[in-house]
């Protein structure tokens, strides 16, 4: 079957990125997404204006598409099925979200890969709280089962007393995690075909301030080893969930080179952005590949290294922010990315930019972190 129309579930930056891809490919694109503000809205071909969860939606961008396919996780499963079912095309398809959308599910399902993942358990009323959290030892990180993103959802607690008000305060459901005293966190960006292809993009070293990314270093500065065994790691995942399309899978790395999994999101994600600007393909246009049935491409990078830094909102606003736009974009070999969101608020993801690098030179890549943010944020 040809695909000629991809029905993508949010309309968010990640789906505003796809746009150009699409163009490319010959591949018209309708998001169905609660917000006619949301980026992907105005480039789309067309719009269903629901929340992401509203499967009667889904139902009707169903007939309006070849394939379905996800930017956003945060879908009604059941209601889902029940269309698969029927005949509806999800890529990836519907049992390779399942066991991913809850995160202790997640963390359950890599260990019986034999993966290696932090240690863990699911805050439970029954369950022997105090034993456990005395056996990791504070700090140990709680996480929302469900919904978290970018570092909502995930605590990092230092003491009983933080522990109870956090847990109290909210009826979500926890889990808990060991704190890996990581050196640093990695990602790996890797995509499937139908026919159970994979390509991978370059090991990227990622930087989180208080939960959210904040910048990508690409490539990671790892060895020829550790880069094969996160390779291996996707593989392993990405053919055991029988997986159609891109797959972002976060990673720990401690002192002693130790490899650990922090988890997996079953779409593109915020640390292949970099791809879009060094990459022969985009984790993007691999996307829209993969979810089509074509070949995948090639994932290198056409430049010794590249720096990506997010542009996070730091105030309530509704600024469109053209003075630092337009000194971001006067840096040499950058390439900025504007969402086009008419609300800033902190931490949200208002764009990025990345810049293309002659070598891999840790000092430059720093001055340029630096200039970048110096022009960005405030102060
Ligand atoms: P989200 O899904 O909201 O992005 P994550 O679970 O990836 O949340 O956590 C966000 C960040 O919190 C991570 O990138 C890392 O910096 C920190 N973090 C998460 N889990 C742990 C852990 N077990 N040990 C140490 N830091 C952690």
């Amino acid at each position: 079957m040809s695909i000629k129309r991809i029905g993508i579930i949010g309309g968010g930056q990640l789906a505003w990125m796809m746009v150009d891809a699409s163009k490319k490919l010959g591949i018209e694109l309708i998001v169905q997404t609660p917000s006619k503000n949301d980026p992907a809205v105005s480039i789309a071909q067309a719009t269903v204006l629901a929340a992401v969860d509203d499967a009667a939606a889904t139902e009707f961008l169903s007939k309006e598409c070849d394939v379905i396919t996800f930017e956003n996780e945060f879908v009604n499963l059941d209601a889902l099925s029940l269309l698969e079912t029927e005949g509806v095309c999800f890529r990836p398809r519907l049992a390779a979200l399942s066991p991913l959308l809850d995160k202790y599910h997640q963390l359950c399902y890599l260990w019986d890969l034999g993966l290696r993942v932090p240690q863990f358990f699911a805050l439970e009323k029954s369950a022997d709280i105090e034993s456990k959290i005395e056996y990791l030892g504070f700090p140990i990180v709680l996480k929302a089962r469900r919904h978290g993103y970018d570092g909502q959802g995930t605590f990092i607690v230092h003491d009983s007393a933080t522990f109870s008000t956090v847990v109290n305060k909210s009826n979500t459901q926890f889990l808990v995690e060991e704190f890996v005293p990581f050196t640093r966190e990695l990602a790996i960006i890797a995509a499937r075909s139908v026919n159970g292809e994979i390509v991978t993009y370059p090991v990227v070293e990622t930087q989180q301030e208080q939960q959210v990314c904040r910048r990508v270093i690409a490539p990671a500065d790892i060895t020829p080893e550790q880069a094969a065994e996160i390779n291996a790691i996707a593989h392993t995942i990405l053919n055991s969930l029988q997986a159609v399309g891109i797959f972002g899978i976060e990673l720990f790395i401690t002192a002693d080179g130790k490899i650990l999994i922090n988890e997996i999101a079953p779409r593109t994600h915020n640390s292949g952005h970099f791809s879009l600007d060094a990459c022969e393909t985009s984790q993007f246009e691999q996307h829209l590949r993969a979810v089509s049935g074509l070949p995948l491409t090639n994932t290198s990078l056409h430049c010794p290294s590249a720096v990506m830094v997010n542009l996070l909102g730091y105030e309530n606003s509704h600024s469109d922010y053209s003075k630092q736009r337009q000194k971001l974009i006067d840096i040499p070999q950058a390439y900025l990315h504007w969402y086009g969101k008419t609300e800033s608020r902190p931490r949200r993801k208002l764009g990025h930019i990345t810049v293309l690098l002659e070598q891999q030179n840790r000092d430059v890549i720093e001055s340029i972190i630096q200039t970048i943010e110096s022009i960005w944020y405030p102060g």
